[in-house]
């Protein structure tokens, strides 16, 4: 009776810590807004994820600050984007994943899809995205990390990435849709900075920036007049703004191509580098995407449901 009681507080005593471990949620830090919830929706209640970046925050700029080192030195397993993206991080990464499961999630995507970078010659355009076929790839990689970090929770993760990539086909079926429906000769994005590469190229779009890939770059007065130009030459109606880039150069753009007698509009704010407020619709990937492709197609020229493809949009087109 002794015996069997004794062994039976060593069975618990040994379950415990398994029981406890399984239920515990997998702590995950990511940079991007993006990146946190391809974490949460592949993960969904086997993770607690701790996004760095908020909205209106740039990306190509951002330093971690001591909180998120005390964050990522808790954390069960930390997803980067990589590709030169948090360019002011890259050393940090580099050393912590010699210490702690850390994943450069961009950086699993096969080189041929992607686009050079135009200020580096060995390096490639970070914002794919704005690509819906290239962010599945990055969230099978989301999801391979996490598996690899909790095999027990394999088929979870499974699901729940096979109901989120099929969420993003749907929006690339919407977005193919209402961008073709924009008149031919107005399918030019004008943005401040250049961050719809791989957009404008899925959808037939020519897309200028007035800076460039980073934002780390000045804009250059002749930039800005070689951008005036072409407003004025392709009789362009709209520009668009961005929320993590200041509107400085988009007000100059405007008011070069109004001394030329051309009046040129903004044709809204697209959610390029960061999301909306978390807890919103535009706060999701998904959300954000269909905030961008609704403003978009709207303001040049395509018939778009006013409240986005899930009607879900806080102030759509
Ligand atoms: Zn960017």
């Amino acid at each position: 009776m002794i015996r069997r009681s004794f062994l039976a507080a060593l069975a618990i005593a040994a379950a415990l810590p398994l029981t406890a471990w399984a239920e515990a949620p997998l702590k995950v830090v990511a940079t991007t807004g993006m990146i946190a919830d391809a974490a949460r929706q592949v993960g969904g209640d086997q993770v607690e994820v701790k996004g760095l970046m908020g909205p209106g925050v740039d990306p190509h700029a951002y330093r971690q600050t001591r909180s998120d080192i005390v964050a990522m030195t808790r954390a069960d397993l930390i997803l980067w984007h990589g590709l030169y993206l948090e360019a002011q991080m890259e050393g940090f990464f580099h050393d912590l994943g010699r210490k702690r499961a850390v994943v450069a999630v961009a950086e699993g995507i096969d080189t041929s899809k992607l686009h050079a970078h135009d200020d580096y010659a060995d390096k490639y355009d970070p914002h794919v995205w704005m690509s819906p076929a290239l962010w599945r790839d990055v969230v099978v990689e989301v999801q391979d990390a996490l598996t690899e970090a909790r095999p027990d929770a394999a088929d979870i993760f499974a699901a729940n990435a096979q109901a989120h990539l099929a969420e993003i086909e749907q929006l690339e079926a919407y977005a193919g849709q209402a961008l073709a429906s924009v008149p031919e000769n107005n399918r030019v994005l004008v943005t401040a900075h250049d961050a719809f590469g791989y957009f404008g190229a899925a959808y037939g779009y020519e897309v200028m920036g007035i800076q460039g890939i980073s934002t780390q770059s000045e804009a250059g007065l002749n930039r800005i007049g070689e951008l005036v130009d072409t407003l004025v030459d392709k009789q362009l109606k709209a520009v668009f703004v961005e929320s993590s880039v200041s509107d400085r150069s988009m007000r100059a753009l405007i008011e070069g191509a109004a001394a030329k007698g051309h009046d040129v509009g903004v044709g809204g704010e697209l959610y390029s580098d960061a999301m909306g407020e978390p807890g919103t619709y535009e706060g999701t990937y998904i959300g954000m995407l269909d905030h961008n492709i609704t403003v978009i197609a709207g303001a040049l020229g395509a018939d778009v449901p006013d409240r986005g493809m899930n009607g879900k949009l806080s102030a759509g087109f």
